[in-house]
């Protein structure tokens, strides 16, 4: 019985030897993160024109259960107010997306960014410039269902859909 058990045993292993390893080597191979997946919450720009789409309105904060974001506004020539501080405290944020949900110009979008480890804390507060900067290739666009719907779909730099 126990040398069956054995035998049992190297038969797994000697298996899962010629299996595709389950693993991958990160950092130097990532998986694909799903569509859906919630990073940091950025800001994004209009892809038309390339400025910051948000207007300062300070709902995202009002949203946030965690007092995450920070702003201070100005009057805007064409927007009515712009951000002129915008920041997010990395490690206090939820991944919620209640900011996102919040936000009535979809200038706010959960990211695909989530290597938010550092070594000084300070490195964990993302201002205005960072988070344009991380929101940089994230756009919404209108696409159509395999069932005839039109439906808005926000894409990221790393999107493996519709590629
Ligand atoms: S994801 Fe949630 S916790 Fe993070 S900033 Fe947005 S509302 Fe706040
Ligand atoms: S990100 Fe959206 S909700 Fe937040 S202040 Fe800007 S426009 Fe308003």
């Amino acid at each position: 019985m126990f040398a069956f058990d054995r035998f049992k045993g190297f038969y797994v292993t000697l298996g899962e030897m010629f299996q595709r390893p389950t693993t991958v080597q990160y950092p130097k191979e990532e998986r694909d993160k799903g569509h859906r997946f919630r990073g940091l919450p950025v800001l994004v720009t209009d892809p038309n024109t390339g400025e910051e789409k948000c207007t300062a309105c300070g709902l995202c904060a009002t949203a946030c259960p965690n007092n995450v974001i920070f702003m201070t506004s100005e009057p805007h020539a064409t927007k009515g107010r712009h951000p002129v501080r915008y920041e997010i405290q990395a490690p206090r944020c939820l991944f919620c997306g209640l900011c996102v949900e919040a936000c009535p110009v979809k200038a706010i979008q959960m990211s695909h960014q989530f290597e938010l480890a550092a070594t000084d804390r300070n490195n964990l507060l993302y201002d205005k410039a960072t988070l344009l900067e991380l929101g940089r290739g994230i756009y919404d666009e209108i696409e159509q269902t395999s069932d005839g719907e039109w439906v808005e779909v926000t894409r990221f730099p790393d999107d493996r859909v519709g590629r």
